[in-house]
């Protein structure tokens, strides 16, 4: 297999409605953490998980192009919203693949998102096209022992790692750690008839995850790398609720830029749509 030096590019998705000072930190430290050369923001059209977002496409776009301002490092990507339709991450990875065949790619997603992969469009081919980086909350504790989820994996079939594209890592710990969350968390909804997916997760997971940061320049695709961050509690959801609440206090949460575009277009308030 060849072995790129290029500097990876990221790619961080979401819905942006809107972009905050969250997604521009996690981005900020994926840049510098993970080297990366550049961080693609691409926010989708419709997502496939829930509700269409409250801003128009185009709106939330502008919204990513103000915050990046003229950070070269950041790109505005609107594949996604071009595209139209459900906004599958697999795609876009496609469509980026041919944009950057020799480079590596890091898709940047968040613990919980990691945790809900089974429900995504061909989730097991996107490290088929992409590394996977999952920032970790230092937040996220583990809460059970390894012991126990030693136990409870033990009688899972062995992997065939024969077709892997790069050396086992050593981050196991950190995959048990976040499956363990997981599994904690979501007992009650499992309850309610989820699908218990964090079996399947481990072990399509296990054999990629890497603690080893070079791979993801040594090898374009492929690797699962769990990167620690502080926790940045700020979200969308509240952002556009203390806005419909005609809150004042804003302006740590978001760019001045953003704040203002929402202003201008009555976005998210009580009397927009
Ligand atoms: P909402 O509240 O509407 O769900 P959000 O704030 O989570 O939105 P998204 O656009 O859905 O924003 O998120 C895009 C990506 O950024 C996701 O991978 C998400 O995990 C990550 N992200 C969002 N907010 C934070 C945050 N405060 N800290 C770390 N990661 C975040």
């Amino acid at each position: 297999m060849t072995k790129p030096q290029t500097q990876p590019i990221g790619i961080l998705g979401g819905t942006f409605d809107p972009i905050h000072q969250g997604h521009l930190q996690i981005a900020l430290i994926a840049l510098q953490q993970l080297h990366l050369q550049k961080i693609h923001f691409i926010p989708c059209f419709q997502p496939p998980h829930r509700n269409q977002p409250i801003a128009s496409p185009n709106d939330r776009l502008a919204m990513v192009k103000l915050a990046i301002g003229n950070n070269t490092a950041f790109n505005a990507d609107d594949r996604e919203i071009k595209r139209g339709n459900i906004s599958y991450t697999i795609d876009t990875l496609k469509s980026l693949r041919q944009d950057y065949p020799d480079t590596p790619l890091c898709l940047i997603i968040g613990t919980d998102a990691f945790q809900e992969l089974q429900q995504w469009h061909h989730w097991k081919e996107l490290i088929d096209y992409a590394h996977l980086v999952v920032m970790y909350r230092q937040t996220d504790q583990p809460q059970q022992s390894n012991a126990l989820i030693e136990n409870k994996f033990s009688g899972l079939e062995q992997i065939d790692s024969s077709s892997l594209e790069f050396p086992l890592g050593g981050g196991e710990p950190s995959l048990r750690s976040v499956l363990c969350i997981h599994d904690s968390s979501k007992r009650g909804s499992q309850q309610r008839g989820k699908p218990k997916c964090e079996e399947c997760i481990f072990t399509w997971a296990q054999p990629h995850v890497t603690e080893d940061i070079s791979d993801l320049s040594h090898y374009r695709k492929g690797v699962i790398y769990f990167l620690m961050i502080n926790p940045i509690l700020i979200s969308a959801t509240k952002i556009r609720n203390k806005i419909k609440a005609r809150s004042q206090n804003l302006k740590n949460e978001l760019p001045g830029k953003v704040l203002d575009y929402i202003k201008t277009h009555h976005l998210y308030s009580a009397n927009s749509k």
